[in-house]
């Protein structure tokens, strides 16, 4: 095993990685299909030493070719991830890299403060009750999926809610993603479920939705609505007065770090999902010690790469306080990830250096 200060980074290739879904994943309440699958960008590093490491990059990698001749800790800190603003886009690729160097999980690099397993619920269930759109197959057509989901070893399902905000009419929708929730409730007495309205509901709609479903214990109710002062007062009033244990999630879509951390410190948020890659893992390592401090939980948002839910356990694992992580059913081609087992609805990360996920044959974007 080599230092870390022995390495420079010699070169930095874009890979081509295809994720593919074990079905058509449908509409939620903002977008439409989600497709059975598509191609994402990565990148690899490799340092002159030979070693290698890799990663999903989401926006642009351009520029992160600048970082090639310098030493590697130039541009990454191990103790806090990367150091350099142009070597953003190699975020995981660094981590995977100076793990593997280093020969310890990417978990224990980061820190190693929490469990090696963690509850991982599958975030696949989207409206399916509403295509194909000349013969929409119904409620059952939700039930198949939360069964297969069952059988690849998920036990926690999240619901997309808020049909009546684009694709149903507004009270027929509502009532729909009640008799949703119901259902898979009725179905799975001892499943862990969650709800997310993709910011479609308003405040009261949430409060709304809430008393009509609150026999079914939901575990958390993700993005009701842009997230705010005012309505998230009356959500949490509502869940206070009630003796609802629910949580309230969010921070996903177009996160203000500043007002997220606000709505936290005024107890108005339970978890904060910003997302895995997107978000970024320095930045992670950054804020998960604020968010432990104010008491508030992290489940890094996943969607939509398997890849991505991977890198979600390793950071549990690694940063500790993330309360779940979202699960992406589906495959990376050329990707070996078996030594990621998903059991009873816990996700356990492997031993092996760096993200443990060889990569073969890929495809060079050059
Ligand atoms: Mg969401």
């Amino acid at each position: 095993m080599s230092s870390l200060a022995d390495h420079r980074i010699h070169q930095v290739e874009p890979l081509s990685v295809r994720t593919r879904y074990p079905r058509v994943v449908g509409r939620n309440a903002r977008l439409g299909s989600h497709g059975s699958g598509f191609e994402s960008t990565a990148v690899r590093v490799v340092t002159d030493q030979g070693a290698t490491g890799w990663g999903v990059v989401e926006g642009p990698l351009a520029g992160a070719e600048t970082v090639v001749g310098r030493p590697l800790l130039d541009v990454f800190d191990p103790a806090t991830g990367v150091t350099a603003a142009e070597a953003l886009p190699l975020d995981f690729a660094l981590h995977d890299l100076a793990a593997t160097i280093a020969d310890v999980p990417v978990a224990t690099l980061l820190g190693g403060a929490g469990e090696r397993s963690v509850t991982c619920y599958s975030g696949a269930i989207y409206f399916d009750d509403l295509d194909p759109e000349d013969t929409p197959r119904g409620i059952a057509a939700v039930l198949v999926n939360c069964a297969a989901d069952w059988a690849a070893g998920y036990r926690a399902f999240k619901l997309k809610i808020g049909r009546g905000n684009r694709w149903m009419e507004a009270e027929a929708g509502f009532a729909r993603d009640i008799e949703v929730t119901r259902a898979v409730r009725e179905a799975y007495p001892d499943a862990r479920i969650l709800v997310d309205a993709n910011n479609g509901f308003s405040p009261a709609q949430t409060v709304r939705f809430l008393q009509h479903v609150a026999d079914c214990d939901l575990f958390w109710v993700e993005e009701p609505f842009q997230e705010e002062e005012g309505g998230l007062r009356v959500l949490r009033e509502h869940l206070v007065s009630s003796g609802s244990r629910t949580l309230i999630a969010d921070g996903e879509y177009q996160p203000d770090e500043a007002q997220l951390l606000e709505l936290a410190s005024a107890g108005l948020i339970d978890v904060m999902l910003m997302d895995v890659v997107s978000y970024g893992l320095t930045a992670w390592r950054r804020i998960m010690p604020v968010l432990a401090d104010l008491g508030v939980a992290a489940s890094p948002h996943a969607w939509g790469m398997p890849l991505k839910t991977l890198y979600a356990a390793q950071m549990a694992a690694g940063l500790g306080n993330v309360l779940t992580v979202e699960g992406v059913p589906g495959t990376t081609d050329a990707v070996e990830a078996t030594g990621y087992v998903l059991e009873d609805g816990v996700i356990t990360v492997p031993d092996q250096p760096g993200f443990a996920l060889p990569i073969t044959t890929p495809a060079s974007l050059t």
